[in-house]
């Protein structure tokens, strides 16, 4: 019978709190799993699913693979503890050619080999069986795994396949994402959840400034980051009101940095109605006018809520990486403006000074414009 063993990471560190990781793991392993039929039980510090389509063996160990908190996976035959059996399997999934080692582990002393034995007797069988095989003890190209098991069953498999690591989403509070169009928030959003935050989104967009395609694509965007969020909603804010209202009453160079408050603003009013902890952003320090360290202040000034900011240390090369590896570089791409691309100014203002700043929107009726902003919110589950 085909299983599939599943290994968790870092959260076989958290002492008092590891019910709670381990629970967290389990739900979110089901849910993503959520079309599929099979069994899951947990099985000596693993789990261990059964009784699938076997055509569905692959997709299973994708999915799994992908779930925050998972270190690795792998297809496994189910036999019985009894050396046929063993043998048998070992030559049915044993690599073509190159070399191996065979790596046994007895829980069960009651089968007859010792590891040791095991593993050499089922090397010579394998080495017997197909001459383009041969044994490296200290660097094999391939493993052949003999798991004995106290129940009487033996479980053979291959090389494991590597899980995404990080924690289990749901484990690490909860936060708000900035979601624009671009590269970058969704980078940011991904290594959050692969930190184990619960996330949801926020976008402004300011139609009819930006058309209906620049919020398409954000939903878009939004359904990939699912695959790793598991839930996501997005909570849409028009934008319009509060853009038209700087462009006609504050400094063009301070554009992008009053807008920037804004949204910080508005994503930390929602943030604390739907109870998050934290607001999170794409921004990479340097990269654009809007993102030195006195723009990250004055945008700071306004939040109370931690800002995190998981990009800020990477260069633009290594945000598009992680962007093409998550799926959402093809999309990010797509060319529809984003709010903080109309109204730009040609020579936006790198180092604003906060005094300065709240000096030159003090002319805005600010509280009014954010209740406004956030009566029109439209909340969008993907
Ligand atoms: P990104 O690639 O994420 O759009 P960027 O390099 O274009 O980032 P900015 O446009 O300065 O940088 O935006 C910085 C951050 O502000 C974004 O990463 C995102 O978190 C947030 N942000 C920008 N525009 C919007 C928007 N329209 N709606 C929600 N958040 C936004
Ligand atoms: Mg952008």
């Amino acid at each position: 019978m085909k299983v599939i063993l599943i290994r968790y990471s870092e959260i076989h560190l958290k002492g008092n709190n590891r019910g709670f990781f381990e629970n967290a793991l389990i739900n979110n392993i089901r849910h993503s799993l959520a079309d599929k039929k099979y069994k899951l039980v947990k099985q000596s510090g693993r789990y261990v699913i059964s009784e699938f389509e076997e055509s569905e063996a692959d997709s299973i160990v994708e999915t799994v693979r992908n779930v925050f908190g998972v270190y690795s996976v792998s297809l496994a035959d189910e036999v019985k503890s009894d050396y046929e059996e063993i043998k048998k399997s070992a030559l049915a999934i044993a690599p073509e050619s190159g070399t191996f080692k065979v790596v046994c582990n007895r829980a069960d002393k009651r089968f007859p080999l010792n590891s040791m034995q095991l593993a050499s007797s089922i090397g010579g069988d394998l080495l017997e069986n197909n001459g383009k095989l041969s044994v490296d003890l200290h660097k094999p190209q391939h493993l052949v795994n003999i798991d004995v098991r106290e129940n009487g069953k033996t479980f053979v498999f291959t090389n494991s396949i590597k899980g995404v690591n990080g924690m289990p989403v749901g484990t690490g509070g909860k936060g708000v994402l900035l979601l624009s169009g671009g590269i970058d928030s969704p980078v940011a959003c991904y290594m959050m959840a692969k930190r184990g935050m619960s996330i949801r989104a926020i976008h402004f967009h300011s139609y009819p400034f930006t058309s209906l395609q620049a919020k398409e694509k954000v939903l878009t965007l939004a359904k990939i980051l699912k695959k790793y969020t598991l839930h996501m909603t997005v909570d849409v804010v028009s934008f319009t009101e509060i853009q038209t209202a700087i462009h006609e009453k504050c400094p063009e160079e301070f554009m992008i940095t009053i807008m920037r408050r804004f949204m910080m603003r508005i994503a930390e009013r929602l943030a604390k109605k739907y109870g998050c902890g934290a607001i999170i952003t794409g921004e990479s320090l340097g990269q654009v006018a809007s993102q030195t360290l006195e723009s990250i202040t004055s945008t700071n000034a306004v939040a109370t809520l931690p800002v995190l900011r998981p990009l800020i240390g990477f260069d633009k090369d290594e945000i598009i990486e992680i962007a093409k590896r998550i799926d959402t570089f093809e999309t990010s791409i797509l060319p529809y403006e984003d709010c903080c691309t109309i109204f730009l100014p040609k020579n936006p203002v790198t180092k604003p000074r906060l005094d300065v700043v709240k000096r030159v929107e003090s002319v805005l009726d600010i509280d009014a414009l954010v209740e406004q902003a956030l009566e029109n919110v439209e909340i969008i589950a993907v």
